[in-house]
């Protein structure tokens, strides 16, 4: 991977190790920008912000990534520039104008101490996770999100002028609503089917780790009643239902109230919600065991292993967590953990690491 003014890094060059790569220096050197840039460069999104323009070196204008993903396939070059002149993206050296086109290609599982929030957080962090991990690994839902958030934004904006009677026309509300309906179905039919294959994977990581036995459960909330028996065209026509019972508040509110926009996920442990009941460490083990199975569910559904990025992780687990984290992962996939300092368990698990040392951005 080679960066150019992408965070504190002005220019670097460097070689991964197939295995667990050990990023570690002290606090404020580069770390997690470095990670974030692994993060960029797969899904053209940092995972700390939404501004591209924070990515860049203050002393520059753009900050360029490129990378060269090897693949059982091949090698493919991989190369993403933010900053002046928007974000563009090039595979195998050509450039691509839609960034659906581009994600796909690298995929990578992140776990720092804020995913705790995953287990803790608003809705809005799930379906967040829902949609980047999902996107991952299933091309017909990033096509199917992608026009589903067109079709919500450009009915928002017509409830809105409906409601400022600006507009008057039914009609194309109704136009508007069949095409919300056609893709939201899609979305909310792939995140439930997905949402119980990854439940498949968290069950068992997660019945180890907290040898106790505990049985998690994931549970895909919507407001559409949905099942192993539901198709698309079903749920298309519950979603048109719904939107035509509240069609008088929505114009009202000005916005959508009904739609996958709206959904959740949640986390049983022994049949109890663990965003309200859990303890601290039941969350966390919650929110490793969905972590460790994304890897999993990524190979089932790609072929292949994501990368997996641990910011800061260890620090946050005891010793049994992270035995179980570190013999997990071992020869299976590549992975990029940042630390302050390698001790204990850790010293004595990782067998061959690469240990990069980093300090002020080299
Ligand atoms: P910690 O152990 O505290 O998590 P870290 O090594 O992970 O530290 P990073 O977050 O990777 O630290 O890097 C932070 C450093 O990068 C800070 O010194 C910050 O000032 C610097 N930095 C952040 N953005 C930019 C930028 N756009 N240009 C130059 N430097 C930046
Ligand atoms: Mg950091």
């Amino acid at each position: 991977m080679s960066l150019q003014d992408f965070r504190n890094y002005e220019q670097l060059a460097v070689q991964f190790n197939p295995g667990i790569n050990v990023l570690i220096g002290e606090n404020a050197q580069g770390k997690t920008n470095l990670l974030e840039a692994i993060h960029l460069l797969a899904l053209t999104r940092s995972h700390r912000t939404n501004k591209d323009k924070e990515l860049v070196n203050w002393q520059a204008k753009v900050a360029q990534v490129k990378g060269v993903v090897v693949k059982a396939t091949g090698k493919l070059p991989l190369e993403i520039q933010v900053g002046q002149g928007g974000k563009r993206v090039k595979v195998n050296h050509l450039p691509q104008s839609r960034l659906s086109a581009y994600i796909g290609n690298l995929n990578v599982v992140l776990f720092a101490p804020e995913d705790l929030a995953l287990v803790k957080g608003a809705p809005v962090i799930r379906r967040q996770f829902m949609n980047v991990e999902f996107g991952q690994m299933s091309s017909r839902y990033l096509y199917n999100l992608s026009h589903f958030n067109d079709a919500l934004y450009q009915r928002n904006q017509y409830l809105k002028q409906l409601r400022q009677r600006q507009a008057s026309d039914r009609l194309l509300l109704e136009v508007l609503s069949d095409q919300l309906a056609t893709f939201g179905s899609e979305v909310a039919a792939i995140r439930y089917q997905l949402v119980k294959q990854l439940e498949k994977w968290a069950q068992p990581v997660h019945e180890e780790i907290s040898q106790q036995k505990e049985q998690l459960q994931l549970q895909y909330v919507s407001q559409l009643t949905i099942n192993e028996e539901s198709t698309v065209a079903d749920l298309k026509e519950q979603l048109q239902a719904r939107l035509r019972e509240k069609v008088d508040k929505e114009i009202a509110a000005g916005t959508t109230l009904a739609g996958p926009q709206r959904d959740d996920l949640h986390f049983l442990v022994n049949g109890n919600n663990v965003q309200q009941f859990g303890s601290q460490g039941q969350q966390r083990t919650t929110a490793l065991a969905v972590k460790l199975a994304e890897i999993d569910l990524m190979q089932e559904q790609t072929g292949e292993y994501p990368l997996l990025l641990l910011d800061d992780v260890l620090s946050e687990l005891d010793n049994d967590r992270q035995t179980h984290l570190l013999t997990a992962i071992q020869d299976k996939v590549q992975t990029f953990l940042t630390t302050t300092s390698l001790s204990g368990v850790a010293r004595q698990l990782i067998k061959t690491p690469t240990i990069y040392t980093i300090q002020a951005g080299h």
